[in-house]
């Protein structure tokens, strides 16, 4: 008998001729995911990819590696056992004591139809037995616990408990984007969107010190190691702020400051992402979220940079994001309290509708270029690679 981990993905992404490659990067993202745990080997095999297990394998870490791969949509422990009913009657006798269960259901699946008996029968001899042997009834909804048994072309695989992943598309399938990353709860969680959607996602934060603290790097180095997990390796250009802070409060009105910051982050996000090769900005905004969310001050965003500002959270709800927060694991560091730049030298009231002409005339007294010339030579790079001993 040996141990394997089946994945399983969606198969919607896998019709027409990407499908190669979408298995290739799933497979080799796997392989990457799953180093040091104990994995012997990872191949494809019709519509799922296996790993096998060493006998000393560590399932704890290899269950989180690859539940936290994306494109995996499914996943599970398997058994595989000779294609004979009656292995896996052998197996059932030493496995299921380790499971409690008054109702039990078997889901037999055929893919390999040479295999003589069909699942309909399997389901019923296999029922039978594990009636006989456990005194558990058969309960075809709501069961406690269901026996998959997949008959495949070399052998049986039978095994208990699916785990949902969080499907998408694998890490560097669809090219690469540039993420705004503060330390606050959503520009996280949009990277992480972005990495779901298959986008190798690299992250600039900005950052007031030495007028402010540094607890937002800290906290924006910690969520890019957490975001690391995800994608294998991150990078981190910590970018200077104070400088087109200090030259904007000069000029700019208090409710029109934010609106400015705005758009000088994205003006230095967009120059560092042509350098990087990237085509396309992702932000954490949410439509009316707070006041620099609406549709006439996003527009005015917008109208700073010439790429794209793909903006995955745009219709979430604030706790739907904050669910995900938690489920991916940065909620607990964009609540830690920071000295955000962003709220240096701005109103409790900023302007909710911003008008183009007022940005353009107050930007017309401000150096553009050379401000953000000067910000993005001094942008500090931070590199983190996946922890094999997380
Ligand atoms: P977040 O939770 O991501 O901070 P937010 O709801 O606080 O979002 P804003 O403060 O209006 O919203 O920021 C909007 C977006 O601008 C953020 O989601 C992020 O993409 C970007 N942004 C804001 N501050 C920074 C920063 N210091 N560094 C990098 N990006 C930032
Ligand atoms: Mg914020």
């Amino acid at each position: 008998m040996k141990r394997l981990v089946v994945v399983k993905f969606h198969e919607p992404a896998l019709k027409g001729k990407n499908r190669p490659m979408f298995l290739r990067r799933l497979a080799s993202n796997l392989r990457r995911a799953v180093k040091g745990t104990g994995v012997k080997r990872v191949w494809r095999q019709h519509l799922m990819i296996c790993l096998a297990l060493r006998d000393d394998a560590d399932w704890d870490a290899v269950r989180r590696r690859v539940g936290d791969c994306m494109g995996v949509a499914k996943f599970y422990l398997a058994s595989k056992v000779p294609p004979d009913l009656d292995a896996v009657k052998k197996l059932l006798l030493s496995e299921l004591p380790l499971h409690s269960f008054d109702t039990f259901r078997i889901t037999a699946h055929r893919s390999n139809k040479r295999f003589p008996i069909r699942s309909g029968e399997i389901n019923r001899e296999m029922g039978a037995y594990v009636e006989e042997l456990t005194g558990a009834r058969v309960r075809l909804n709501g069961a406690d616990l269901e026996i998959f048994i997949d008959v495949v072309s070399d052998g049986m695989l039978v095994y208990f408990d699916p785990i949902q992943g969080y499907g998408g598309m694998p890490v560097d399938s669809s090219g690469e984007t540039m993420a705004l990353m503060s330390g606050g709860i959503d520009s996280p969680v949009a990277a992480w969107q972005m990495m779901r959607r298959g986008s190798r996602v690299k992250l600039v934060h900005f950052h007031s010190h030495p007028l402010v603290d540094s607890s937002s790097i800290e906290k924006a180095t910690e969520l890019s190691e957490i975001l690391t997990r995800y994608q294998y390796d991150a990078e981190l250009f910590l970018a200077p702020f104070a400088g087109v802070q200090q030259r904007i409060i000069v000029d700019v009105p208090p409710p029109y400051r934010v609106l400015l910051y705005r758009r000088f982050m994205v003006r230095i996000a967009e120059a560092l992402a042509r350098q990087q090769g990237i085509a396309a900005l992702v932000t954490g905004e949410s439509l009316a979220q707070v006041a620099s969310q609406t549709l006439e001050n996003i527009a005015i965003v917008d109208s700073a940079a010439q790429m794209p500002i793909l903006r995955p959270l745009i219709g979430s709800n604030k706790n739907d994001i904050v669910d995900i927060a938690r489920q991916i694991g940065t909620f607990p560091v964009s609540i830690i309290p920071d000295q955000d730049c962003c709220s240096l030298f701005v109103p409790r009231h900023p302007v909710t509708k911003g008008s183009a002409k007022v940005v353009e005339r107050l930007e017309a007294s401000l150096p553009v270029n050379e401000l953000v010339e000067h910000a993005v030579e001094q942008v500090e790079t931070r590199r983190f690679a996946f922890s094999a001993s997380r």
